[in-house]
């Protein structure tokens, strides 16, 4: 997604289950062809988000709160600023004194930076200030150097200025006791800058959520280490930790649990303490050996779900360790768009924002066909033309093919049942930015 999220979220209406199928009819409905009972990606989801609690505030250091909910209004300690200074480099001079000019004053001092100032300004005297400085006593104005002409220890000043003219006023910007900014705002760079500019070392924000990312399977390799014969390299763990991250969350390795159900448990111990939520990849179907179902089928702590989308219909969520486990299935594109549709809410929940994953609207440039009973993801690039945003199908829809994946710019959603035609506006969840 390479930071698409984070820019097009800023630019976007977000609204929570906007990345999913709304045609979805009712709660469940039955797959004729798999006779399995498949639930409403909307209600897949909202069972799954009833489960996510917002993780606690915490005080944490202002560099690290960029991105973060604030968690309480924070108040300005004092004036900002904090002292009357100049808005120009110049002369402090009495606005009396210039108001005929050309004026001839005697400069009596000089302002400087970082350092405060006891003299003052009397009749007929100027004192040079930089921006910035402190304005002397006795200046009600100040005149910019470009308007002066100095002699020694002279100054001509060539035009008038009026009282206060070039003159910063403490707690111009907010008073003591102002709130700077509001709870409940994500901390943009702006924000961030009220916060230090106020000498506020630590706020008080909802943190990014720590995701313990964990792949299962015996076919699976890390990524750089030899491949033997039916091995396959663990693709997932690669993409969920880029998900996460573009998401504002942090990726934590949980590396690879073997098919297996001890195996798994051990690999989400190994990093329960590191980590706010689990999600993981693969073993979440009936298989013998799945190791998701295995682990989790008796302890009630999970729930699984046929979900009506292709891909990504095996799905699971629950609790480990009173942490939440998000259960994606294998297949990488499947564990991107369930990331997308499930866990991009699910970790905006932790984080304290009521976000789903960003959408735009495109033409179809050719018809897309959804399954009778499941809404499609169907993979699109974009381009743009004039003012619209066209989306023609790129690649298949096996759910294992990564670089046609990697092609595509989007994914499009078509609903459950719906052959949309080209020309026909659909929306679409784009994967990079925008062309
Ligand atoms: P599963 O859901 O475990 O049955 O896996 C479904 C398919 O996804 C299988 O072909 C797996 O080999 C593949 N798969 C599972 N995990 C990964 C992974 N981490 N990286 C790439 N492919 C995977
Ligand atoms: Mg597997």
């Amino acid at each position: 997604m390479g930071g698409a999220v984070g820019r097009l979220s800023r630019r976007l209406n977000r609204r929570r289950g906007g990345s999913g199928g709304r045609s979805a009819p009712g709660r469940q409905v039955r797959d004729p062809e798999e006779e399995a009972i498949l639930l409403s990606i909307d209600e897949y989801r909202s069972r799954l988000l009833a489960s996510i609690e917002t993780l606690p505030a915490r005080r944490i250091s202002l560099d690290d709160t960029w991105g973060c909910v604030l968690a309480e209004d924070v108040v300005a300690p004092a004036d900002l600023p904090g002292f009357t200074s100049s808005a120009m480099d110049g002369y402090a001079v009495r606005s009396a004194d210039v108001a005929s000019p050309p004026a001839e004053l005697r400069v009596t001092g000089e302002v400087r930076m970082g350092q405060s100032f006891d003299g003052a300004v009397g009749a007929g005297e100027a004192i040079v200030v930089p921006t910035g400085g402190v304005v002397p006593h006795g200046a009600d104005a100040v005149v910019p150097v470009e308007l002066c002409d100095r002699h020694g220890d002279r100054v001509v000043v060539l035009r008038a200025v009026p009282s206060g003219k070039h003159i910063r006023p403490a707690g111009e910007d907010a008073g003591a006791g102002d709130v700077l900014v509001r709870a409940g705002r994500r901390l943009d760079a702006p924000d961030v800058g009220a916060l230090a500019a106020a000498g506020l070392g630590a706020a008080s924000v909802i943190p990014r959520a720590r995701v313990g990312v964990v792949s299962t399977g015996d076919e699976l390799v890390r990524p750089g280490n030899p491949l033997r014969d039916a091995q396959i390299y663990d693709a997932n763990a690669t993409i969920l930790a880029a998900c996460v991250r573009d998401a504002g969350g942090i990726p934590v390795d949980g590396g690879i649990g073997r098919d297996d159900a001890g195996a798994l448990v051990d690999a989400l111990d190994r990093i329960a303490d590191d980590v706010d939520a689990f999600v993981c990849s693969g073993g979440v179907s009936a298989g013998e050996r799945d190791p998701v179902k295995r682990a989790f089928e008796a302890t009630g702590t999970m729930t699984f779900a046929n979900v009506a989308m292709q891909p990504g219909r095996p799905q699971a969520f629950g609790s480990h360790r009173g942490k939440p486990v998000i259960a994606l299935p294998g297949n990488p594109v499947s564990v991107f768009v369930s990331f997308v549709v499930f866990a991009y809410p699910a970790l905006m929940k932790l984080m304290g924002r009521d976000e789903s994953y960003p959408d735009v609207v495109a033409t179809l440039e050719a018809a897309i066909e959804a399954p009778k009973t499941r809404t499609r993801y169907a993979r699109v690039r974009l381009r743009r033309d004039g003012d619209r945003l066209v989306a023609a199908p790129e690649g298949g829809h096996q759910s294992n093919l990564l670089a046609t994946f990697a092609r595509a710019d989007g994914l499009a959603i078509i609903p459950a049942g719906a052959t949309m035609a080209a020309g026909e506006s659909c929306r679409v969840l784009p994967v990079r930015d925008l062309p």
